[in-house]
């Protein structure tokens, strides 16, 4: 049983909670003997998936890359949105209401970095 976290704001991802999972891995081409490097598994949590996708571009050619991946998912289907509202309507909730703002908003993009 593995436990995961979004590697961006550190949330526990449990078995069966809705995430983004990113599996990468790298291996050596025309050069023997081949190799190939262990495969690894970064998850991020539905709210970051999204505010990473409505984000900003991030810094470098490997972070790029994933971003392309996420704004794929994350613009195909609505249902990765729903789950981040969910998620973020739940943190709203314990907050104190200000009773002036009824507008919400995405966090703020932090920056994304492996
Ligand atoms: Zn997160």
């Amino acid at each position: 049983m593995e436990h995961m976290h979004c590697l961006r704001c550190n949330r526990e991802i449990g078995v069966g909670q809705k995430s983004v999972a990113l599996y990468m891995f790298a291996q050596t081409v025309g050069v023997r003997p081949r190799q190939k490097s262990a495969a690894h598994r970064i998850s991020f949590c539905p709210q970051c998936a999204v505010s990473l996708a409505m984000g900003p571009p991030p810094e470098g050619a490997l972070n790029m890359a994933a971003w392309d991946m996420i704004r794929d998912l994350v613009g195909s289907d609505p249902a990765l949105n729903q789950a981040a509202w969910e998620t973020l309507s739940g943190v709203v909730g314990l907050l104190p209401a200000t009773g002036t703002d009824g507008t919400r908003s995405v966090p703020s993009p932090g920056s994304f970095e492996f």
